[in-house]
């Protein structure tokens, strides 16, 4: 591996102790490429004695292997020369994205030269003082806590953001000394085989990152229900991440759920306008919508509503669909054809809630790409925050403005959802921004700006967006126990 069976696509194993292997039931899934319909690779769909083999991998190395072991200042050194391995291959990591998700290219290269980054953040972290010595109301003892690492952890990841959120899950698990089984997108699962080939190369014990690659029923389930796995950090969907964790509580194992979100972006009339539009379209259009953290309600007082339907509807029709290989295409395709075709039913859904259509709304055609799955940028004004398409996560580029009378309405707005992600608020009151960003449930609030992450910052959601947060310091403490040691003296 890899062969070639079929003419122009490419057959990958599963990467399990540093190599990749066959799976053993000789299962595979077709990889196409969005843009063009084109299947370019085929991967293991991978069954419960392939994740068998990936948990006895992964087990070893961190029971009997150095990882764990590693005094701190070499995992760190690891992390770093992952990174500069990542840094070296930014643009083939990039491109295998775009061929798996149909993103922009201009967009996934962002996210390779920002992996290395996260790793030389999490590389400091672990050589910071992790524990505690604690005051007691008893004499003659010492008492200290030591942060040890869970053990093994399945990162499973969405498609949108392939590796990145990968990187999320892997600079503090890592870090903290764990091992590592990643469950990628079946949408997205090549790019993660090549990412664990750099790891590899980077000098990565074998077994401390495992790609087991598959559906997630059998492949994702397999992990979630392994009793040789001690975490799942998961990314994706609400309705899967409650799956997991109703499945994770039969054996206790640690849960991070990162789940969906229908964030809210509002907008008052004190805002300034031409900012407030370029974050607005930046919200709910970069990335084609399909980013957890899409600014999709968009929330516009009174004063300004019809003047905000007007101008987003002509930014709207003015983006240009096309190529995400082509640099001056300002949004790709649809990921895969089940979110292509849920994309154009919620079209059918707001109309027939008695939203109204200004912009968009039907397939984008694309010269060249017939047999791509591009959607035109879509603005539905006069929506309702009771509607399915205010309540309900697309993940595509669809845009519903719903207008409010005072500040308290448009908390309340916002607020009215099951979920709590991220928020917005443009307005140029400094006391409102504070306000208002104190009474959002939301994980995240952007003041006059949208859609800004960082390594240094925690990222997660309130409410159904999620449970334990990633990024930012505290993210170690999600990949470890906390030990606490009495001593007599
Ligand atoms: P998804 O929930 O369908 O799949 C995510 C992953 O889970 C895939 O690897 C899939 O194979 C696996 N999976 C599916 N069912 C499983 C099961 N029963 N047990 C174990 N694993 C299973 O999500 P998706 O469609 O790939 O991604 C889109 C979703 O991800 C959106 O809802 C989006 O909001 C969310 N998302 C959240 C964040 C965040 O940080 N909060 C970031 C990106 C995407």
């Amino acid at each position: 591996l890899p062969d070639t069976s079929v003419e122009g696509v490419t057959r990958y194993g599963l990467f399990i102790g540093n190599r990749q292997i066959a799976p053993v039931d000789g299962e595979y899934l077709d990889v196409a490429d969005p843009a063009t319909g084109r299947v370019w690779a085929q991967v293991p769909n991978a069954s419960t004695k392939d994740v068998d083999a990936a948990v006895d991998s992964a087990r070893r190395a961190f029971e009997e292997g150095d990882w764990p072991g590693y005094r701190a200042a070499d995992r760190a050194k690891f992390l770093i020369r992952f990174g500069e391995a990542i840094a070296d291959h930014a643009d083939e990591i990039a491109r295998l994205q775009v061929g798996e998700n149909g993103k922009l290219i201009r967009e996934m290269a962002g996210q390779a030269r920002l992996m290395p980054e996260y790793f030389n953040y999490y590389a400091g972290l672990a050589q910071m003082p992790t524990g505690t010595t604690n005051p007691l109301h008893v004499q003659q003892m010492i008492n200290y806590t030591v942060r040890e690492p869970l053990g093994v952890v399945a990162a499973i990841t969405p498609w949108n953001s392939p590796l990145l959120l990968l990187v999320w899950k892997l600079g503090p698990a890592l870090a903290a000394g764990n091992t590592v089984i990643a469950k990628p997108s079946e949408v997205t699962p090549v790019s993660a085989i090549r990412f664990a080939e750099l790891a590899a190369e980077a000098g990565l014990p074998p077994g401390v990152f495992n790609v087991v690659t598959g559906l997630g029923s059998p492949s994702g389930t397999a992990l979630t229900g392994h009793p040789g796995v001690d975490k799942i950090a998961f990314t994706g969907s609400t309705a899967t991440g409650q799956a997991i964790a109703s499945q994770a509580g039969k054996t206790l194992k640690r849960v991070s759920l990162e789940l969906g979100g229908k964030s809210p972006n509002i907008v008052f009339s004190d805002a300034d306008l031409t900012s407030a539009i370029n974050g607005l379209v930046a919200g709910i259009f970069g990335a084609g919508g399909q980013t957890c953290m899409a600014g999709s309600r968009i929330l516009v007082e009174d004063g300004i509503y019809e003047q905000v339907v007007e101008e987003l509807a002509r930014r709207a029709e003015a983006i240009k669909v096309g190529d995400p290989r082509d640099p001056a295409s300002e949004m790709g395709a649809v990921a895969c054809r089940p979110q292509f075709d849920k994309v154009l039913s919620y079209v059918e859904v707001a109309k027939a809630d008695g939203a109204r259509l200004v912009a968009g709304g039907t397939v984008a055609e694309v010269e060249g790409l017939p047999g791509g799955l591009f959607v035109r940028p879509t603005v539905f004004a006069d929506v309702t925050n009771d509607m399915r398409i205010a309540q309900e996560e697309v993940f595509g580029p669809i845009a519903s403005l719903i207008r409010f009378h005072d500040e308290d309405e448009a908390v309340r707005i916002a607020n009215d959802t099951q979920f709590g992600l991220a928020a917005g608020v443009w307005t140029g009151n400094v006391q409102r921004a504070h306000r208002v960003a104190g009474r959002l449930r939301a994980g995240t609030v952007w003041i006059n700006n949208y859609r800004k992450t960082s390594y240094a910052t925690p990222f997660g959601g309130y409410k159904q967006s999620g449970l334990g947060r990633e990024n930012g310091a505290d993210a170690l403490r999600e990949y470890t126990e906390e030990k606490s040691v009495w001593v007599d003296t």
